[in-house]
């Protein structure tokens, strides 16, 4: 009789592959395959030793990637045939405890369906606990306070586990098997309803919550990256008086709905919408609200789209059971623009006034977080990247030759430290002209290359010199490399998708500093990862009023006007038109911004004329196109003049003023022009140079009929489009772009 031969491989697996359960894993799958050898752990990952009959080798291998945990990212697996020693089973080998430097820590997980099924069974010794996780789910990023991963250095390091919850932590076959947060309830962290003065109310919280809630009152709720405040969606008068008390007249609030059939009575969502609610990463997804959408009026006034998400803490799923509460309004309870509330007796100082009662726990929060946003649809777009995304590194094409800290924008701020093939995008850092928030993002600076264990040996930063990111860049005592704003749109895009350019850059946005000094927004851009040529724009208007042209539509409109018709119609706008034209023959800026062409649109068709949050005219004007999809295409012209091609909207804005057409229709003829503007912008620069990659980046792409306008213009004539998918379209998404500019112009001996 023949003995089938065997084999002995050994595997190392790079990534993210601690703390998430692998080891466990890959035991069970090599007792499946009847494989023996070890796994085992280093600094480096996991490495696997598995011998035996080579198909059932072969087969480990391939399921190793496939099945493997819902928490781990392999990102290298090397695999090396190595001597046979015919020991008996499989094992898995003790930790050495040293130094991880080079393993990732998860992002904060939704609660797995393991631990939600113990959550709901009265049986369980956890049943009804806040704080049940295990390797598969549950709080990560906010809770490490340093590297490598281990509870002692987690806010879990004040709760000694008792010998239940030890006895799962040391059990290599258990899913619990150095669950860093493993807790029950007799040992872990506890949740308690207080009353605004810091009393605590008795009672059972959660009943006590849904009761108050149920009767109209507002809630503010800690639960993973900070504080929310809730109240019932479907209750008007509680909704408005959220607004009064948080002072936000009109920004939508987000919702969370109990489960995915309470969503689809609220929303329409195509499958792949439903993927995205559902993910581990559980974030707020944009969606067109259905007709009829049983909430109240005053949770999202000015737009057709509603903020979703589920329940993603244990803590959420309890909140929900047992008591009808419909959806719950959840908008960060820190006051619009300031960082997050993370920790009790702030919260009690700074909330005190707008909640009625606050749900607690003890369990600390590291920093703050913010709940992420994605654009639903078919080209769903990542508009805030924060919880349940960081910090997981997005791995480049581009090696750079340095480490390198890029410090974002102005507004939506975040960070990157790039290092090798590996960037790390920090969570949204919100508005730095806030005091609050600039400290909060400058503790970050400090922060960031200290956790991560990279130090950075160049600072990368946007070009405008008034940004406070670029002047703290001369504080950090590194050389510093400039990066023109819509550069690093185009280059964070590339670089998300694993490219390198030559790409056209489609580059839609509200302000950004220009090489010339003026203030650029739509442009038509042709480079790479290193340099860029400027090919084009919007044909440029005045800026008047400098910050205050972005809350004041009529402004932007007075320039439209002006240029396009010679003068400015009496009564066309909410200021007398002498006022408007003298103003507009001061001294200005001049500016290619698309935000602001919106924003003048939106006042030249009446229909807003104060912007009482971002872009809240451009979503007024957006909303009304969508009710007419087919109208026709408004005027538009390309023109070409000093070597620049220029979107020409004059022609548009004449006949805007001149149609007695709905404004439905009027709105989306004006996006159809835009599109197809852009688009044949795009394709004659496609024409001319011979690159066919486009891609579409900026702010403004959060438009829907404009971004599918262009997008399906330019794939109708064979062009590849890309957009963004990992990082947000608009400044949140800049810090990337010039991480990978600046290590780009390294390898290329530019800087
Ligand atoms: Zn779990
Ligand atoms: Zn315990
Ligand atoms: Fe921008």
């Amino acid at each position: 009789m023949r003995v089938t031969q065997a084999v002995r491989q050994r595997l190392e697996v790079r990534g993210r592959v601690q703390g998430v359960g692998f080891r466990p894993f890959v035991y069970t799958l090599a007792a499946s395959e009847a494989l023996s050898g070890f796994v085992g752990n280093d600094e480096r990952g996991v490495f696997i030793e598995v011998e035996g009959p080579p198909p059932r080798v072969a087969r480990f291998v391939e399921r190793l990637s496939a099945e493997a945990p819902p928490l781990s990212r392999i990102h290298d697996l090397a695999c090396a045939d190595v001597a046979l020693r015919g020991e008996p089973g499989f094992h898995i080998l003790k930790s050495t405890r040293a130094q991880a430097a080079e393993v990732e820590i998860a992002p904060d997980a939704n609660t797995c369906p393991a631990c939600l099924r113990e959550l709901l069974d009265k049986g369980d010794r956890r049943a009804g606990y806040p704080f049940i996780n295990c390797t598969h789910c549950g709080p990560r990023y906010t809770i490490v306070l340093d590297r490598p991963y281990d509870r002692a250095v987690t806010t879990m390091a004040s709760f000694p586990m008792c010998a239940a919850c030890q006895a799962e932590y040391d059990d290599p076959h258990d899913r619990r098997f150095h669950a860093q947060p493993n807790a029950c309830p007799r040992c872990g962290p506890r949740v308690w309803l207080s009353d605004p003065q810091g009393r605590e109310l008795a009672g059972a919280p959660f009943a006590q919550v849904q009761a108050r809630l149920l009767a109209g009152e507002i809630i503010a709720i800690k639960g993973l990256g900070g504080f929310h405040l809730a109240c019932r969606a479907e209750d008007d008068e509680a909704v408005r008086r959220l607004r009064a008390r948080k002072g936000r007249a009109a920004r939508p609030f987000a919702l969370m709905v109990p489960d995915v059939d309470a969503a689809h009575r609220l929303v329409k969502l195509t499958p792949q919408d439903q993927a995205l609610l559902e993910s581990v990463a559980r974030p707020i997804l944009l969606c067109p609200r259905r007709e009829g959408a049983a909430i109240s009026p005053a949770v999202a006034p000015s737009t057709d789209r509603l903020g979703l998400m589920l329940p993603y803490t244990p803590l959420h799923h309890l909140l929900f059971q047992g008591a009808a509460l419909g959806p719950l309004v959840m908008t960060s309870a820190n006051p619009n623009a300031e960082p997050l509330c993370v920790d009790n007796d702030e919260a009690l100082s700074r909330l005190a006034g707008l909640a009625d009662a606050l749900l607690l726990h003890d369990r600390p929060i590291a920093r703050g977080v913010d709940d992420s946003v994605i654009l639903g649809g078919p080209d769903a777009l990542p508009i805030r990247r924060a919880r349940g995304y960081v910090p997981e590194p997005l791995w480049l094409s581009l090696k750079s030759p340095a480490p390198i800290l890029a410090l974002g924008g102005e507004l939506k701020s975040t960070l990157c430290l790039l290092r090798g093939h590996e960037a790390i995008l920090s969570e949204h850092l919100g508005t730095l002209s806030n005091p609050a928030a600039l400290r909060n993002f400058l503790g970050r600076v400090a922060d960031w290359p200290r956790f991560f264990e990279i130090e950075p040996a160049y600072i990368a930063v946007d070009l405008h010199p008034g940004y406070a990111s670029t002047r703290h860049a001369a504080k950090l005592d590194r050389p510093i490399i400039k990066v023109q704003h819509h550069h690093a749109h185009l280059a964070a895009c590339l670089a998300e998708h694993g490219l390198e350019g030559p790409a056209i850059g489609l580059i839609a946005d509200g302000t950004g500093y220009g090489t010339d000094g003026q203030i650029w927004g739509g442009e038509i851009l042709l480079g790479d990862l290193a340099r860029f040529d400027r090919i084009g724009s919007l044909y440029p208007f005045t800026l008047q009023g400098g910050d205050a042209a972005a809350y004041d539509p009529w402004r932007p409109a007075a320039a439209l006007l002006l240029a396009a018709l010679g003068e400015i119609p009496e009564g066309s706008l909410p200021v007398p038109s002498a006022l408007a034209t003298r103003l507009m023959t001061r001294e200005a800026l001049q500016t290619t911004s698309l935000g602001r062409l919106f924003d003048g649109v939106a006042s030249i068709l009446g229909i807003c004329s104060k912007n009482r949050f971002e872009a809240e005219a451009a979503m007024a004007l957006e909303a009304l196109a969508v009710a007419a999809p087919q109208a026709p295409a408004l005027p538009w012209a390309l023109i070409e003049a000093e070597g620049q091609r220029r979107i020409d909207w004059r022609p548009t804005v004449r006949a805007l003023v001149a149609s007695t057409a709905p404004l439905e229709i009027k709105a989306a003829g004006f996006h159809a022009a835009l599109a197809a503007a852009f688009a044949e912008a795009a394709a004659r620069t496609a024409a001319a140079s011979g690159v066919g990659l486009v891609v579409l980046s900026g702010g403004c792409f959060i438009n829907t009929p404009f971004r599918s306008g262009v997008r399906a213009s330019l794939e109708a004539q064979g062009l590849r489009v890309l957009t963004h998918q990992r990082v947000p379209t608009g400044d949140g998404g800049l810090a990337l772009g010039q991480a990978v500019v600046a290590a780009a112009r390294l390898s290329a001996g530019l800087r």
